[in-house]
């Protein structure tokens, strides 16, 4: 009997190692990997440039504490506001501790201008993390059950609609600042429009709020460019990053501009891990190495390809309702419950997820091969296929 709490419905398989975009399980069976460790792994496993660079801090410095000065970690907050356009960085160590960091800029930011209940808007079908408050922040009650009392102070209203912000413009003045992802990864693959996120950010500038974007799971490259809202041309106030940050070494940011910048101050906020010399080795080297080998337009071709690519296998076939995404994040929608298929597809040696019960999701690393995802469109698509016509 196993020791670990029971928090995953796990598959019947263990890794040992990697290479690039496979993984070899411990009877030496090999598998594609399109879904990076939901989009962690960003260089694939064993990547040569980053287990050298990884290597080499090792052997130097793994931590010493945020009570000393931490050169990588000016380094990366550096490389991180340049390529961003962001002001100013805060180290932590996964997606959720990145979003409370943002929840509690925003309520600073509201006490500070003399809101003693500072709201924050948030959406359905969002995904922000399971510690409390980010959990209470999130827009899934599966995710909330049985952690009541939830933390106050979130106003939800439907995504991608702006009509229902401007109504809670109307309604609340509590409100202090707006919290969103600009593509829904947990939520189902759901991309905002590019003219609501310009909306969005007049409608904050008028109010003076903040306008928040969670980017752990669409930043770092995945949708070809750096960060998702650069499609978009605004710039954010907050920006959160984690998952794909630091290749598969745990750590996460958040990132602050304008009149987010400067709100904290020493004693405000912690974190003992967060920053340490390993993971912002691992954040530097891996944002070098996605700028080196040229990972951006990479990633937007081959989400291109992919998207084609299934587009034209199932051209036709009754029960595909969207394919959908950008870059090599790609949600495919059928019009039922698709679990199943991620047991088929491993079965295949393919490793893929279904989220929102009814939408497979890609999230293949950023150094797939467009051979490597023309193999995964020869297992997938059939298996898709069989699927709906059963
Ligand atoms: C995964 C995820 C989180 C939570 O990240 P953890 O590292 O698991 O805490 C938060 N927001 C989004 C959009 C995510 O995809």
């Amino acid at each position: 009997m196993s020791h670990l709490m029971n928090t995953y419905a796990r598959l019947p398989v263990a890794f040992s190692h990697g290479e690039g975009a496979w993984l070899w399980d411990t009877e030496g069976k090999r598998y594609l990997d399109g879904l990076a460790g939901i989009a962690v792994n960003t260089l694939g496993h064993a990547h040569p440039r980053f287990t050298a660079a990884l290597t080499e801090q090792i052997g130097k410095l793994i931590h010493c504490s945020n009570v000393y000065q931490v050169q990588s970690q000016e380094l990366l907050a550096d490389k991180l506001c340049s390529l961003s356009g962001m002001q100013e960085v805060f180290f932590c160590n996964s997606g959720c501790e990145a979003n409370e960091a943002a929840i509690k800029l925003a309520r600073m930011y509201g006490h500070d201008k003399g809101i003693e209940t500072p709201s924050i808007i948030v959406m359905e079908k969002s995904f922000h993390g399971r510690t409390l408050a980010t959990l209470s922040a999130t827009g899934n009650r599966k995710v909330q059950a049985g952690f009541e009392p939830l933390v106050k102070g979130f106003v939800r209203v439907p995504y991608n609609d702006l009509e229902a912000i401007r109504q809670v413009a109307q309604h609340n003045s509590n409100v202090v600042a707006v919290l969103v992802e600009p593509i829904q990864g947990e939520g189902g693959v759901r991309t905002l429009d590019i003219a609501y996120l310009q909306q969005l950010r007049n409608i904050c500038n008028g109010q003076n709020w903040l306008l928040m974007l969670d980017e752990v799971q669409c930043g770092m490259g995945r949708t070809g460019k750096w960060f998702a809202f650069q499609h978009s041309g605004i710039l954010p106030d907050v920006m959160t990053l984690a998952k794909g940050l630091g290749s598969g070494v745990p750590i996460g940011a958040c990132l602050a501009a304008g009149k987010a910048a400067g709100l904290f101050k020493p004693g405000n906020h912690g974190s003992t891990f967060g920053g340490n010399p390993l993971a912002c080795v691992a954040g530097l080297t891996t944002l070098n190495i996605v700028e080196h080998d040229q990972l951006l337009a990479h990633a937007d071709n081959l989400g291109r390809f992919i998207r084609q690519g299934i587009a034209t296998a199932l051209q036709g076939v009754n029960g595909i309702k969207e394919i959908r995404g950008q870059g090599l994040m790609i949600g495919i929608e059928l019009d039922k419950p698709c679990g199943d298929l991620v047991k088929q597809a491993l079965a295949q040696g393919l490793l893929i997820n279904v989220t929102a019960d009814n939408v497979i999701r890609l999230l293949p690393p950023l150094v797939m091969s467009q051979n490597e995802a023309q193999q995964l469109l020869d297992i997938l698509c059939p298996l898709i296929k069989d699927f709906l016509q059963s």
